[in-house]
């Protein structure tokens, strides 16, 4: 079989740009999923935070263009989870309430809204956070949601097969060849021709191009997340505590995500611990404790680890590797944020509809570089 496009990996950013190369008009998509369904890897593991309150304008830029996808695929599906409006209040301590009034400020110049609390406004409005201390400042961004990755990429996925597209799951693509004119995927023993091919294999993405020669600078990292199990309930926004750099979201009436434990060194995304360990499950229960307490009665429901990608400079690799073959990865952590926007420039790249030579996945060699986090509030930007 021979394809226009062939696109590697079923997670959002691959989803998206299938979509996107569908409504570019597209005629013969292939997006080939190791898995048996779509988004189950590092995008189901996500607390699905969408935020604007990222350090690099681009990234703003992103977020801005995912949120009306998102919303987009909220509007036209019938699936209410894909996304919940709850706001996002970032709590720091009083030596960090200048750089909160900066981003605040950074924020209100690009018209979104943003609000700077004191610990009465916050407890006015979330009277269960009764352990913040006195002296606690805030960032209220109500404008931030929290998505439901896999019911995103369900709804993106079904409305692309409607324009056409090809959809194969269950078998991972075992090989991939340049030939002169086209590129060769191996996948179910079988082999299968593109006239582009986009890797958006998240976490595997290096490992996929490796056998060919192309060395991506890219290095995954573990985080995880653990679900709380609140009895009677709890009235809560997203939160983010800069101090211990832990973040909560609401997921449903009774469940809360808490995540925190983010472990800066490499993984194998074939062998890795995709459980939680019992020391981030008893550390975040505890930093949970520490800001209220109803969390008293609340029980552990289950913990989980994902994979996320690292590059050099904590910006993604987006673009061209060789003539018709190029990739879409390097996540920092807030892929999920920034994934349907950048799924879409992937598939506008591969279209020859837009460049983007700062995001060339081979600006960097692959060296022993430091893996950063990259949903972080920087001082210096
Ligand atoms: C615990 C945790 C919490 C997070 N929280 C957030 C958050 O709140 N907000 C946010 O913005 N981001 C968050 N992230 C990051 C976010 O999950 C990722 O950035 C995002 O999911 C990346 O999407 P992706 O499509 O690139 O990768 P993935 O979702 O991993 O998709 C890649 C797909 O490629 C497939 N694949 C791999 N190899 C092959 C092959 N050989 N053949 C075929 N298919 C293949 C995989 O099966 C997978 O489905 C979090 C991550 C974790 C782990």
């Amino acid at each position: 079989m021979k394809y226009q496009l062939i696109i590697i990996g079923a997670g959002v950013w691959g989803t998206s740009a299938a979509l996107a190369a569908a409504q570019y008009g597209l005629k013969s998509i292939l997006l080939i999923e190791a898995n048996n369904g779509v988004a189950t890897e590092s995008s189901a593991k996500a607390g699905g935070i969408v935020t604007d309150l990222v350090w690099n304008p681009e990234d703003v830029s992103w977020v801005q263009r995912s949120r009306i996808l998102y919303q987009r695929a909220f509007a036209k599906s019938q699936d209410r989870s894909i996304l919940q409006r709850y706001g996002m209040l970032t709590l720091a301590e009083p030596s960090r309430a200048a750089l909160l009034e900066k981003r605040a400020g950074g924020l209100l110049d690009r018209g979104i809204a943003a609000q700077l609390w004191d610990v009465a406004r916050i407890t006015e409005n979330f009277p269960q956070l009764d352990r913040l201390r006195r002296d606690t400042v805030a960032l209220w961004t109500p404008e931030d949601f929290h998505v439901n990755p896999t019911a995103y990429a369900e709804a993106t996925v079904s409305e692309a097969r409607d324009l056409g597209l090809s959809l194969r799951l269950g078998h991972p693509v075992t090989a991939i060849r340049l030939e002169s004119r086209q590129v060769a995927v191996e996948v179910g023993g079988e082999i299968v021709m593109g006239d582009n091919v986009l890797v958006a294999a998240g976490t595997w993405t290096r490992k996929l191009l490796q056998p060919i020669g192309f060395q991506l600078p890219m290095r995954p990292y573990r985080v995880q997340l653990s679900s709380l199990d609140f009895p009677h309930g709890y009235h809560l926004p997203i939160l983010w505590e800069l101090a211990t750099d832990v973040y909560l979201v609401p997921d449903g009436p009774h469940n809360l995500l808490a995540g925190d434990g983010t472990r800066l060194f490499e993984h194998d995304p074939d062998h890795y611990q995709t459980t939680g360990d019992e020391e981030f499950e008893s550390t975040i229960a505890g930093h949970v404790i520490d800001l209220m307490s109803r969390a008293d009665t609340a029980g552990l429901r289950t913990s989980w680890a994902g994979l996320c990608a690292s590059t050099p400079d904590r910006r993604p690799l987006v673009g061209p590797v060789a003539d018709r073959l190029f990739v879409a990865c390097g996540d920092q952590g807030f892929g999920v944020m920034r994934g349907p926007a950048l799924g879409e420039l992937a598939a506008q790249i591969v279209l020859g509809e837009a460049q983007a030579p700062h995001l060339n996945p081979l600006r960097y060699p692959l060296t022993d570089f430091p893996i950063r986090p990259g949903f972080t509030l920087e001082e210096d930007v």
